[in-house]
């Protein structure tokens, strides 16, 4: 019988320990830049990295930018389509083809969420699997429900670093994701099951979701519902993974009133930081990872597009 992993309670705090997302965010973007410069050096490949980005979302202009910049920095090729709002379906669907037969372009990654009336399924259908950075398409979804190598969808892999750098072997813990969106809960879920967890997955239908979360070794919260998780949903010594950003207004009467936002979690974090063992802030937490995972997704479809084993 393999023995039992030791239970999370036992190594309980009073006080939860930080997860600090910039800290392995930088550590990881600082692996793909050696990776990058040996990749260059060794096989004269440049990884690139192509982002389309249709219409003038806020956001998603704020999330292009970081990603061409980031991508710049750790030495890859990168390049931005902007693409106005009204551009016609066939027109991105041209682009995209172009891009997957671009030989300098290893990645696409299309910004979500397009326009209306824009067919974001087709769209994503319509990127080459193999440079599918984003792990979107059915066949990298597929290839990971089947436990065989894929390009997994960025936050959820960003997630399962962020666990094995905190806890090491998740073998035997119980784990319970909260949304089963395909972006984040059903990879993340897929993930920790890879890692040998035992995964309940609860949604917005769930029964007793308050009682569910309190089983958790994990808790990774993806619901997009402000401060959701609260302190007697969670396990004490429980590592909590908050994926959630939501806008909310400040707490200042005055800031409120000018109608300024700030930006939280699905987790109480005040409240759970009292009761967890671990706890992602948000934000400075999972979403710091995601763009480092973009580009070492970039990394390994470069290296698979050109036949090249990993290090
Ligand atoms: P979705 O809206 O696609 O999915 C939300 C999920 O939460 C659904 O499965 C929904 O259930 C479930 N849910 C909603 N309300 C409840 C409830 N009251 N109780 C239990 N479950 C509930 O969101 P995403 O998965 O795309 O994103 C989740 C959060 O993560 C958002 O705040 C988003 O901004 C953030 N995010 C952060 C990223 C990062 O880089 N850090 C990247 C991507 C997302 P049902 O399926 O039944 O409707």
């Amino acid at each position: 019988m393999p023995e039992s992993p030791a239970p999370v309670s036992s190594i309980a705090a009073s006080s939860a320990k930080l997860i600090d997302g910039k800290i392995y965010a930088e550590r990881l973007r600082a692996q793909v830049a050696a990776e990058v410069a040996m990749l260059k050096a060794e096989h004269g490949l440049q990884p690139g990295l192509a982002v389309v980005l249709v219409g003038e979302d806020p956001a998603s202009e704020i999330y292009v930018r970081s990603k061409g910049e980031h991508s710049l920095a750790v030495g890859m090729h990168s390049i931005t389509h902007r693409l106005p709002a009204d551009t016609a379906q066939h027109a991105l669907l041209r682009l995209v083809g172009e891009l997957n037969e671009d030989p300098t372009i290893h990645g696409i990654l299309v910004q979500l969420p397009l326009p209306k009336p824009l067919d974001e399924h087709a769209v994503l259908a319509a990127i080459s699997p193999d440079k599918d950075v984003d792990g979107l398409h059915v066949v990298n979804a597929g290839r990971l429900a089947s436990g065989m190598p894929a390009l997994t969808p960025c936050t959820p892999l960003g997630c399962m670093i962020l666990l094995r750098e905190t806890l090491g072997d998740l073998t035997g813990l119980r784990a319970v994701v909260v949304g089963r969106s395909v972006l984040v809960g059903r990879p993340v879920a897929q993930l920790l099951l890879q890692a040998d967890c035992t995964v309940t997955i609860a949604h917005s239908r769930t029964r007793d979701l308050p009682a569910i979360c309190r089983e958790a070794d994990i808790l990774v919260a993806a619901v997009g519902r402000p401060r959701m998780i609260k302190a007697d949903w969670v396990k004490p010594g429980a590592a909590v993974i908050d994926v959630g950003i939501n806008r909310v207004p400040f707490d200042d009467p005055v800031k409120a009133a000018a109608g300024r936002t700030k930006v939280v979690g699905d987790v109480d974090f005040k409240a759970v930081s009292q009761v967890a063992g671990w706890i992602t802030p948000a934000p400075g937490g999972v979403g710091l990872m995601t763009v480092a995972v973009l580009l070492q997704n970039t990394v390994t479809a470069a290296r698979r597009l050109a036949g090249i084993g990993a290090a």
